[in-house]
């Protein structure tokens, strides 16, 4: 079974966002890119199935700019066999995005896609649910555990307030939830043999599809400082602010 994995590239998630002086959008200069970490846990998924013998190929996909070959890199080493990069310089919207995966799949025929629920810089939790729409397979989101069992994967999802359990006929595409596992660090003798593992190089068009973004964005703002807390001396006087300065009682 070929598993495919798209990663996205995207601000390291243990950096603070800064937005552009202008409003425009993240300033991104300088900063440490990473593995968006929900695919993190699909790729991990996906190697874990390979261990058990239930996968035999897994191809990790990015669409982004150059640098998205050292992400790519990273999923290598962590046990992807190959790489595929489609080179766009600007940012690309979910649903662009699932039509170069659509036509990925189209080429590769994997069984299988394993994508993060959702990109943390965007928060979109868009793509994979596009995605099986253009190919009109089966979704499950949100996996917290996923076990493949003949011609079928069954998810358990999280949903609010708890679990809930799905068959799904593959191919499928499956979307990752946080705590479906913790992912590896590759060690330093597979980040070296990742070094020799292939990345295909391709462009949008390659695939026939137009990247050109649908949305504009007008303005990109940080939420509002919180204001300093106050020492209150006695319960009236807290009772006082709640009523009169928050307006919460
Ligand atoms: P989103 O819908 O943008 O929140 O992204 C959901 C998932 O789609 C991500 O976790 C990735 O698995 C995949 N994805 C989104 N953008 C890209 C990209 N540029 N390259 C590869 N995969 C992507």
């Amino acid at each position: 079974m070929k598993i495919l994995t798209p990663i996205k590239r995207v601000l390291d998630y243990n950096l603070k966002v800064r937005v552009r002086p202008d409003s425009s959008g993240v300033d991104l200069t300088n900063l440490k890119m990473s593995m968006n970490p929900f695919d993190e846990i699909a790729v991990e998924e996906a190697v874990r199935l390979k261990e058990k013998g239930i996968a035999t190929e897994i191809v990790a996909v990015s669409i982004g700019p150059e640098q998205a070959q050292e992400t790519l890199r990273t999923a290598l080493a962590m046990g992807a066999d190959r790489g595929i990069l489609i080179k766009v310089d600007h940012d690309v919207e979910p649903l662009a995005v699932a039509k170069l995966l659509k036509a990925v799949i189209a080429a590769e025929a994997p069984e299988l896609v394993f994508l993060g629920k959702q990109a943390i810089d965007d928060d979109c939790n868009q793509t994979g649910q596009m995605l099986a729409a253009l190919l009109d397979w089966p979704q499950a989101t949100f996996a917290y555990r996923v076990t493949v069992e003949g011609r079928q994967a069954v998810v358990v999802r999280e949903v609010d307030g708890g679990l809930m359990s799905v068959a799904v006929d593959l191919p499928a595409i499956i979307t990752v939830d946080l705590r479906l596992n913790e992912p590896r660090y590759a060690s330093l003798p597979n980040i070296m043999k990742a070094r020799k593992k292939p990345i295909d190089m391709k462009a949008p068009g390659d695939y026939g599809v137009d990247v050109a973004p649908r949305l504009k964005v007008l303005k990109v703002a940080e939420p509002p400082k919180r204001a300093g807390g106050v020492k209150v001396k006695t319960t009236a006087e807290l009772v006082d602010k709640l009523k009169n300065e928050a307006g919460v009682l």
